[in-house]
């Protein structure tokens, strides 16, 4: 089984020089986990502690919502509450009140702290205990924040779902945990693929409902699905639970050398881990090659946004055959993010954090082929000449595991090939 991969013990990105910087960013905020957390958590409700700004961030990111009896909203902080002259702790209790009389179906409230909320010192966790002691135990209150004012998007679903683990059940069982909300079908992949490989019990934070039986002991070992789950990584371990650091299942190789790491946890031998990874690897390798042709010898520069970043370079360059000119995350996590980089070739600028001008400066010295950032980013940069690609697209769009291996690889091409056809029109 000698194509099975192995980590790579040398020659990788693990230790190379990092450049930090700090100024001026261009990110979404955690609110917007919101709008994928709501649909994994069905008998959820995200309660945002915000202003009007905040309310319209969320209408407008899931308009669709509109048809349906919505599982989140805002309440709205008046300019009286951030005065300090109203009581915001009384008025959240009546909204709360009046939500709960309403929604019977809710059984897991989460209040979800905003910039304003923050700035005026709002003690949503003081709130979150008030309101568990009255309305337990048919709903759970819990609070995090989604504030703009120090996250990234995808800080949202990690500080949910770190504010669930210390909640959790404690268990001796010897299980393993998949941690990050993950499309349903991607996930039921997942899930196929390491049960058919003889590993379970297998569990999945989060779980699609408060009462189901997910819960954290000293015998459970869990991998992440999400590069960005730092805060929910240190609870887990705060709590017991031991970390596989695998690299992240993008592409035919990170998906097995996910699967390798968990496998090898579990005992798995080779001859059972080829019967039932060598029909989906084959497809992912097939459907990568034909979506990639057009990103062979292209560069590409990642902006810091997702935190995908680091993972989908090491696809991107190893799967792809592209070259990597600067790969920006907003954090860099070594105990999460360790395993990717040391299969990144050295070679391209390494930045955590953003001062976004002198980046900016980097990017348009190098001209890359692709750009991924920001939407904020991605406009001006068209107009420069500059192709680009929405990294918030990928949190959104299924991309883990080998079936969605080909789409991942198609969502940077399809810009190459628009500028290309685009051309050809030009010429014609
Ligand atoms: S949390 Fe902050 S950044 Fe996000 S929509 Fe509200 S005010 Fe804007």
């Amino acid at each position: 089984m000698n194509d099975l991969p192995r980590l790579p013990t040398s020659g990788g990105c693990r230790d190379e020089p990092i450049l930090k910087q700090r100024g001026q960013r261009e990110v979404f905020c955690g609110l917007t986990g919101i709008i994928w957390l709501h649909r994994k958590m069905q008998d959820a409700f995200f309660l945002v502690i915000g202003s009007r700004t905040c309310a319209h961030l969320l209408q407008s990111a899931a308009g669709v919502m509109i048809f349906a009896e919505p599982r989140f909203g805002t309440a709205i902080l008046e300019e009286t509450d951030l005065a300090g002259l109203a009581d915001a702790q009384t008025e959240l209790d009546k909204v709360v009140d009046q939500l709960l009389a309403r929604r019977t179906d809710i059984r897991q409230l989460f209040l979800v702290g905003s910039c304003p909320s923050e700035v005026i010192k709002l003690d949503l966790s003081r709130a979150a205990e008030r309101m568990t002691e009255k309305y337990a135990p048919s709903v759970r209150v819990l609070n995090f924040s989604g504030s703009g004012i120090e996250t990234t998007f995808t800080q949202g679903e990690d500080a949910c779902l770190a504010s669930m683990v210390p909640v959790l059940p404690e268990t001796n069982e010897r299980q393993l945990l998949l941690v990050g909300a993950l499309p349903d079908v991607v996930e039921e992949q997942a899930v196929s693929l390491l049960t058919q490989m003889g590993i379970g019990p297998v569990r999945v934070l989060p779980a699609p409902r408060a009462d189901s039986d997910l819960s954290v002991g000293t015998e459970t070992v869990f991998a992440l699905t999400q590069p960005f789950l730092g805060d929910t990584h240190a609870e887990l371990e705060r709590r017991g639970a031991r970390h596989i650091a695998a690299p992240f299942p993008f592409g035919e190789e990170g998906t097995t050398a996910w699967l390798r790491m968990i496998a090898d946890e579990f005992g798995v031998d080779d001859a059972t881990f080829e019967r039932v990874t060598a029909a989906p690897r084959a497809r992912a390798r097939k459907a990568i090659a034909q979506a990639s042709v057009s990103l062979r010898g292209k560069s590409v520069f990642f902006f810091p946004d997702s935190q995908l970043e680091i993972p989908l370079a090491r696809f991107l360059t190893r799967e792809c055959g592209m070259q990597a000119i600067e790969v920006g995350a907003p954090f860099i996590h070594k105990g999460i993010i360790g395993p990717d980089l040391d299969m990144l070739a050295q070679g391209p600028v390494l930045s955590e954090g953003q001062d976004v001008d002198l980046q900016l400066d980097r990017c348009r010295a190098a001209r890359p082929d692709l750009t991924v950032c920001g939407l904020g980013l991605a406009n001006p940069l068209e107009a420069e000449g500059l192709s680009t690609k929405w990294a918030i697209e990928l949190v959104f769009t299924p991309v883990h595991f080998y079936e969605q291996a080909g789409d991942l690889a198609g969502l940077f091409s399809r810009p190459l090939r628009r500028d290309d056809l685009l051309q050809l029109g030009v010429r014609a």
